[in-house]
């Protein structure tokens, strides 16, 4: 089974096309989370994955936030000032399948979390000591998890107790061993110094996993932000991938 992994679109519509475009033929489609939140197509964001055949989506932070499940005051004030704008604009029905999202999914005897198997909503895995402790919480051989916005490769060998620990290269493939936890990165607000939407093509019967990137239309997006008046920082930190 060829399975498209996608995390963290943030209403990052063409970004979103130009990877499902990308992405080719698939059986499933696996999404980590954060449809909506910084950018500017919620609605048209959440539709065309909503439209997805085989989808299995759960929810993020920003999911949570916009239909109500998060006290705003807890996010930043530019944050906070795109939640809302979110919160007025996305539809009922979009709201609804947001509201409805699970937080932690089994499927195929891989975990999907959004932010970490202890706290699916919040937790971030951006230290090796976090992803350790987190190969407690979950069951299975692998636990895909997005919410950092940077792609990562984590695999515990029990046996010898070692850890490995690193960022994965744009275009290569690893084969699946011992215990992983793995992040495909971000398609909507990559935040690795790389501006391309980042994304995963998971090949069940090979056990491997392709970490791709692909070069969208940022400028685009940049004008829609602007157009919308989001905040102004949302559109900036797209060129460089902050
Ligand atoms: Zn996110």
């Amino acid at each position: 089974m060829r399975v498209l992994i996608i995390s963290d679109i943030h209403a990052n519509f063409d970004a979103l096309q130009t990877v499902l475009k990308d992405g080719g033929d698939v059986d499933q489609t696996w999404c980590l989370g954060d449809l909506v939140g910084y950018g500017p197509q919620p609605n048209e964001c959440v539709e065309l994955i909503r439209s997805l055949e085989n989808l299995i989506c759960i929810k993020g932070n920003h999911d949570l936030a916009v239909t109500g499940g998060i006290d705003i005051s807890l996010f930043n004030n530019e944050a906070k000032e795109s939640m809302l704008w979110h919160q007025n604009n996305l539809s009922k029905e979009n709201i609804k399948f947001l509201k409805d999202l699970p937080e932690k999914v089994e499927v195929n005897g891989v975990t999907l979390v959004h932010g970490s198997p202890r706290n699916p909503i919040w937790e971030y895995i951006l230290e090796p000591y976090i992803a350790r402790i987190n190969y407690e919480y979950f069951k299975t051989d692998l636990c895909l998890v997005g919410h950092s916005h940077q792609p990562m490769i984590s695999a515990w060998n029990a046996e010898e107790g070692v850890l490995e620990w690193g960022p994965p290269v744009p275009g290569s493939s690893i084969t699946l061993h011992n215990r992983m936890i793995i992040n495909p990165g971000s398609v909507g607000q990559p935040r690795d110094s790389d501006p391309r939407a980042a994304y995963a093509i998971y090949t069940t019967g090979l056990h491997r996993f392709e970490f791709r990137r692909i070069a969208y239309d940022v400028g685009a997006v940049q004008k829609k932000i602007l157009k919308a008046e989001l905040p102004l920082r949302h559109a900036q930190r797209l060129n460089g991938g902050w």
